[in-house]
């Protein structure tokens, strides 16, 4: 059974290195969001396995995002991409209940391992 992944990235750039790496593997993008409001949306409409949700977004953060995303559903797998340098953003994630973290740039072995983690499936 495909596990369905939503990702979440204002530049449009990273969400397509997002998927294609995340595709590859054989995880299935069920939807993907520009900002921390649409977010939350989707996560409601699609109730996806895993959400990858980047920290820093126009209109609602990733931060933001995750705290409405626990919400709605305190068991939510969520993963924080980070830029170097957010270190005390990524605790705070962690303490609020983020699963996980990934950091920019991308090695694609690394995010496919932490969706497998959150999925227990590593
Ligand atoms: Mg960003």
């Amino acid at each position: 059974m495909a596990m369905n992944i939503l990702i979440v990235d204002d530049l449009a750039f990273m969400r397509m290195v997002l998927k294609d790496i995340v595709e590859k593997a054989g995880f299935r993008v069920i939807a993907m969001a520009t900002d921390g409001e649409e977010a939350i949306q989707m996560y409601q409409d699609k109730r996806p396995d895993v959400v990858i949700l980047d920290i820093t977004m126009p209109k609602m953060d990733g931060i933001t995002a995750l705290k409405n995303i626990l919400k709605i559903d305190p068991n939510a797998r969520v993963i924080m991409c980070s830029a170097l340098g957010q270190q005390r953003l990524i605790v705070e994630a962690i303490k609020i209940g983020a699963k996980d973290f990934i950091v920019k740039p991308f090695q694609p072995e690394r995010i496919i391992n932490s969706i497998k983690k959150v999925l227990d499936i590593a």
